[in-house]
């Protein structure tokens, strides 16, 4: 196991990039701490498998340095880095059988007989094939195949870390919950460097202690799920974490008043905002309510999706979610949203800022 360190490090796939726009990966510092369980959220295309493989080794970054305790391996081939990585897409060996492609890293490692039986079958009892152990790879179903990539990934316990990409977009819905609490539980177990990359917030959410969020090659937030939820630091991650999103309202900031469209919302602090402002807030922290105090707003409709109600608003053209509670009576009469308190980020230029003079 290892601490892993990026350090300046950045990608372009092109031979001579000239600007922040040719890079797949923008400039990160970041230590992984040794042990933790992470994942690495965003939606396709923002750069999480070019970390990962910069992580790994298949690919040399045209930046800067990767770090294993210290140790600089930014051009180490994988083997040299020990590291397990699992694929979005099966990699197996068909022409063996589902015992010899779970044994073979190990078999690659020279581990003797016992031990290598040992691992296999409590390997095999993970993914549910202990059945099929003996049958060939080929002819199995594409879901299978994945479950053997899976568990080829999870069979040695002496790995620096555990590389996950995807692995259960092929994965029957129903296994995947199971998979998903393997995976937990051998971290748990070993206590291995685990990075998991996803573009399902729900996944990310349920495996990691924390979360890495990415966006246009950036990585925008680090932090706990609760973190992210409670201070979104980018209006991408309000937006992409929780369901639905945080709100956006387009606000012009004072000090410690806010206007947003002619109401005045009170906020904790004085800000210094500059650029593009807004306030965010999650549909969990509007409030409904009738008369004059707060923001006009109207209602679209009421969705009820069981354990609460999603109430759909126009506020100035725009349209605003949000959550009340199942029993909750949404008055007919209802032409206003209030904050609750607690509930407000504000945004400059898609950052989020904090009070003069408070601690981020
Ligand atoms: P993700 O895994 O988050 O979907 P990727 O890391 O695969 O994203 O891709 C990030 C960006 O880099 C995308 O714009 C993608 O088109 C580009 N990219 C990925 N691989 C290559 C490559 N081998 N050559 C050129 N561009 C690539
Ligand atoms: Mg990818």
């Amino acid at each position: 196991m290892a601490k892993i360190t990026l350090d300046n490090l950045a990608h372009s796939y092109l031979p001579n990039p000239q600007q922040e726009s040719d890079f797949a990966l923008k400039e990160l510092n970041h230590d992984w701490v040794d042990g933790e369980a992470y994942a690495l959220l965003g939606s396709s295309g923002c750069g999480k498998s070019t970390l990962l493989n910069i992580i790994s080794g298949l690919l040399i970054p045209s930046q800067g340095r990767v770090l294993f305790d210290g140790k600089d391996v930014t051009t180490a081939p994988t083997a040299d880095r020990n590291i397990a990585q699992v694929f979005q897409f099966p990699v197996v060996y068909d022409t063996m059988s589902v015992r010899e492609n779970l044994a073979f890293p190990l078999k690659n490692r020279k581990m003797d007989t016992a031990e290598i039986k040992r691992r296999v079958q409590k390997v095999a009892a993970m993914i549910d094939m202990e059945a099929q152990l003996d049958h060939k790879a080929r002819g199995l179903t594409a879901d299978a195949k994945q479950k053997i990539s899976l568990g080829r990934g999870m069979v040695r316990e002496d790995v620096n870390a555990l590389l996950f990409d995807e692995p259960l977009t092929v994965i029957d819905p129903h296994m995947k919950w199971e998979l998903r609490t393997q995976l937990k539980k051998l971290h748990h177990d070993f206590g291995h460097t685990m990075i998991y990359v996803t573009h399902d917030q729900t996944e990310a959410l349920t495996f990691a202690d924390k979360v890495v969020v990415m966006y246009d090659g950036r990585v925008v937030q680090i932090g706990t799920p609760q973190e992210l939820f409670e201070r979104p630091a980018h209006t991408f991650v309000g937006y992409f974490i929780g369901s639905p999103g945080m709100n956006l309202f387009d606000a012009q900031i004072d000090g410690n008043v806010a206007r947003v469209g002619d109401a005045t919302v009170q906020l904790d602090g004085s800000y210094a905002a500059t650029g593009k402002t807004q306030l965010g807030v999650r549909p969990e922290f509007i409030r409904l309510s009738s008369g004059s105090d707060g923001i006009p707003a109207t209602i679209r409709r009421i969705e009820d999706v069981g354990r609460h109600k999603i109430v759909r608003l126009d506020v100035g053209g725009k349209e605003i979610s949000a959550v009340a509670a199942e029993g909750e009576n949404i008055a007919a009469d209802t032409n206003r949203i209030t904050f609750a308190p607690g509930g407000i980020n504000v945004y400059a230029d898609d950052w989020r800022i904090t009070p003069q003079g408070a601690a981020a």
